[in-house]
């Protein structure tokens, strides 16, 4: 369970260069285990990247990270993953042939190869991790549908679930509701407080009406920092924020 005011990642003066140009500049960042938190900021603010490096997809060239209390900056990805944090898959990882249950359970078992996931008996708790991912979804109507039916929500709604099979302690999710209506924008806002009551949960988002409805903590990054972090309503009203967003240089 999450413990109150615990720091789930710590983030200091991290640097990632491609070719010359700085994706990040000595961004620090601390994210609290039970504070919902998003990340916003203008294209090419380095949101992104920060994903890629924390999750161990991209290096760092300097700067560390911490997950856990533990110094993961030069852990591989997989092993990262294996301590406990997971990010929304992107939709090739959804396999639209298989059952949206079966889906599930090829990411509950990533260990195994995919036929060796989709044979054999499954262990208990793996069954109930299936189960719950199900109900949190909303899409146990849909378990023994193939993953090509479900609408443009339904499969985002399918790749959260399949984070949420790896019983991650962190889940990072990168733009979770572009391409959604309102309504599913709506239904992922609960989906998204639910599931952050037992887990931390970092969101990377453009659209401010789910921004304020969701965020506990607004970080807002730019140029590879973050500018300015704390609530919405401090955050929107914040004269920086509104120059990066605009595009207008301080006087
Ligand atoms: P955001 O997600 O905030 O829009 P990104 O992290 O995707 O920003 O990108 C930050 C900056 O780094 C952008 O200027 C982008 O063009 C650049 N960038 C990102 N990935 C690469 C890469 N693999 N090679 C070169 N430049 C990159
Ligand atoms: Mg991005």
């Amino acid at each position: 369970m999450i413990r109150a005011g615990e720091s789930v990642l710590e983030v200091s003066d991290l640097v990632v260069e491609f070719d010359g140009f700085r994706a990040l500049d000595r961004l620090s960042f601390v994210l609290y285990a039970d504070v919902l938190t998003v990340v916003i900021g203008p294209n090419g603010a380095g949101k992104t990247t920060f994903l890629d490096v924390i999750t161990g997809r991209t290096r760092a060239g300097s700067g560390s990270v911490r997950f856990l209390g533990r110094d993961t900056t030069d852990l591989s990805d997989y092993r990262i993953a294996r301590l406990g944090m997971a990010r929304k898959f992107q939709a090739p990882s959804v396999f639209p042939d298989l059952t949206v249950r079966d889906n599930l359970r090829v990411a509950a078992t990533p260990a195994k190869g995919l036929w060796t996931a989709l044979r054999g008996r499954l262990a208990p708790r793996t069954r109930e991790t299936i189960e719950h991912s199900l109900d949190i979804t909303g899409l146990g109507p849909l378990a023994s549908s193939p993953a090509l039916v479900l609408s443009h929500g339904q499969r985002q709604w399918l790749e959260i679930g399949m984070a949420l099979a790896m019983q991650p302690r962190l889940l990072l999710l990168d733009e979770p509701v572009a391409g959604m209506t309102p309504d599913e924008v709506e239904r992922t806002a609960e989906l998204l407080q639910e599931i952050a009551r037992r887990r931390s949960v970092l969101v990377v988002e453009h659209d401010m009406g789910f921004v304020r409805r969701i965020a506990q903590r607004v970080c807002v990054f730019h140029q590879g920092r973050q500018l300015v972090e704390g609530s919405f309503e401090r955050v929107s009203g914040d004269r920086r924020v509104r120059e990066v967003y605009l595009g207008v240089e301080t006087p």
